[in-house]
Order: C-alpha cells, then sequence, then structure tokens
C-alpha cells in the first residue's frame, strides 16, 4: 500500500519535473565547478578566463532552462504548423486548418433525431479550442449584430460562459458585463463568474440589454422558469440569444421526468446532462413567454468558418 502511494507521488508530473530539474542542475553545477577549478589552478591560464567561462555558463544555462520549459508549447506549435491549411478558418484565432479535432457524443438517438449542434462531428479548433457553436455566435455578434461598437451601450448577461467569447467580451467596453454560472461542486471558476441559479437570478426587473444563453436550457428541467427569469430581467426590447439543440424531424419536444440517470438521459436524450430533446415547437415555446423570436441562419456567409450550416440563431426580444 506505502509502495503504491509513493509510486504515485513520483508519477505526479510536478514530483517528476522536480526531479528532472534538480538532478540536471546537480550535474550542470558540478560540472561547471569543475571546470571553473581547472581553470584557476592552471597557472597558464589568465584569471579573467575563468571569469568569462563562468559568465558563459550562466547564460547558456538560463537559455538551456526556458527552451526545455517550453518544450510543450513547441510540440504544439509544430503541430499547428503540420496543421495549416485551408479548409477551415477559425474567426476566434485566426488559425487557418487542413483539419479540426472531433467534438460531441455518438450516441444513435442523435441520428435518429437529426439533432442540430450535437452529435460527433469535426468541429473544434486545435490552437484555440473553440467549438461551431461558439464560433457562430462570434460570427454573429461581430459581424451581424455589431456589438463592438454597440458595447459601451450594452449590460450583458452572459450565462454559463464560454472562455473563448469571454476573452472577447472583457476586451470589449460593455456597460456593465455579467458572468453567471451555477456553481457545482468539483469545479473551478474563474474570478469573474458569479454564482447565478438561472430559476432565481439575483438581478431586478429591466435592467439587461442582451443576455447570451448558449446550450443551457436543455440541461434544466424548469426550462420555462429559465424562460421567464430572462425576460423578466431583460429591459423592454432587450434581446437574448437562446441556444438549444433541436430536432430536425421532431415537431414536439420529448420530455419524461421519469428518466433521470445518466444512462437513459443518453440513450434517450443524447447526453447524460441533458433533459429533454427540443422539437420544432421550440419557437414557440418562446413566444409563448411574451417573446418575439426572429429565426436567422448565417452559414451562407461564413462557410469556411466551421460553423454547422444547419443551426439557426435564437434571437428573442422583449
Ligand atoms: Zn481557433
Amino acid at each position: 500500500m506505502g509502495k503504491s502511494k509513493t509510486n504515485k507521488l513520483f508519477e505526479k508530473p510536478i514530483v517528476k519535473s522536480f526531479i528532472f530539474y534538480s538532478t540536471f542542475r546537480a550535474f550542470y553545477g558540478t560540472g561547471i565547478l569543475l571546470i571553473t577549478w581547472l581553470f584557476t589552478t592552471n597557472t597558464e591560464a589568465p584569471l579573467w578566463m575563468s571569469i568569462i567561462f563562468l559568465l558563459c555558463s550562466m547564460i547558456f544555462s538560463r537559455v538551456l532552462m526556458k527552451k526545455i520549459k517550453t518544450k510543450d508549447s513547441l510540440k504544439l506549435r509544430l503541430k499547428l504548423y503540420k496543421l495549416k491549411g485551408d479548409k477551415y478558418h477559425c474567426p476566434i484565432c485566426g488559425f487557418k486548418s487542413k483539419d479540426m479535432f472531433d467534438i460531441g457524443e455518438n450516441f444513435p438517438v442523435l441520428y435518429q433525431k437529426d439533432i442540430i449542434a450535437c452529435g460527433k462531428r469535426k468541429a473544434g479548433c486545435y490552437k484555440c479550442n473553440s467549438t461551431d457553436k461558439e464560433r457562430l455566435i462570434y460570427l454573429f455578434l461581430i459581424n451581424d449584430f455589431k456589438i463592438e461598437s454597440k458595447a459601451k451601450n450594452i449590460k450583458l448577461l452572459h450565462i454559463a460562459p464560454e472562455e473563448n467569447l469571454t476573452k472577447l467580451f472583457l476586451k470589449l467596453n460593455f456597460e456593465e458585463y455579467l458572468c453567471g454560472d451555477l456553481f457545482l461542486g468539483g469545479y473551478n471558476y474563474p474570478n469573474y463568474v458569479e454564482n447565478m441559479n438561472l430559476l432565481e437570478l439575483p438581478l431586478n426587473d429591466n435592467i439587461i440589454d442582451l443576455v447570451i444563453c448558449n446550450h443551457v436550457l436543455e440541461h434544466i428541467i424548469d426550462d420555462k422558469i429559465a424562460m421567464r427569469e430572462i425576460y423578466r430581467v431583460l429591459k423592454p426590447g432587450g434581446k437574448a440569444i437562446l441556444q438549444v439543440p433541436i430536432s430536425a424531424n421532431t415537431i414536439e419536444t420529448i420530455e419524461d421526468y421519469k428518466i433521470t440517470s445518466k444512462s437513459q438521459r443518453e440513450e434517450h436524450f443524447g447526453q447524460h446532462d441533458h433533459v429533454r430533446i427540443y422539437g420544432q415547437d421550440y419557437v414557440q415555446k418562446l413566444n409563448s413567454i411574451g417573446f418575439t423570436t426572429e429565426v436567422i441562419n448565417i452559414y451562407e456567409n461564413y462557410k469556411n468558418f466551421a460553423i454547422n450550416p444547419k443551426e439557426n440563431i435564437y434571437l428573442v426580444t422583449k
């Protein structure tokens, strides 16, 4: 038992690198001291030679350690260099590649129900890890919604914020930028994210100009309460982008609250933490809350940006 614990300790990357660097430095230092000693004890070698040697060895060791520490980033750069191509262009990081990595689940129900924005697909950017779902919102907000020029007059509420979109939003000069997520045990959240329950937003009525809620509602049993909360906090005329995965061949939303285990949800809804499959009645659901819903497809304008041709943007207005 004790031995396996010790083995586990030595397998930790931080312990491994500590041992590696310490050993390397010990050998390197001993070598340098030995050569310096030889120089200083050699009566024919002038003193300045020892000093120059010591200075050069210090500089060399600094450069060498830096190179060793950036080995991983060099590996990544090499990988990205090999992936360079024209097939996909990531609008978020600007990387042009011949390939993207697979994301999404592979459960049969995803294909039987033709669920848009789910299912296994080549949609992950090797450079910034963005997905097609993030790139869609990014392209729409930047190019169509013109968010950069409007930012200073916008109070934005970003639910379950995606890292790549947050990076952009933090750079823009919003009147206010609020990030909220329901904090779950075992996860770490960046300090700009507040613990918020979408069923009970800690915000006053009519104060928000724009809400972004990208693929969140399919995780919430009381989705209508969440939609009402978004409606409540929006100013009259305020807008929200409310993306969900939708079945292309099903009219009525499929839900069954007796389905609660992870494996049942994977089988019936295509993901262990999804509680329904939205059908084509999604727009009616949004409108029943009081929203006016626009369904926008921007694919034709952004064919090379690795977004899903079938994923629409659901832009609602209070
Ligand atoms: Zn990217």
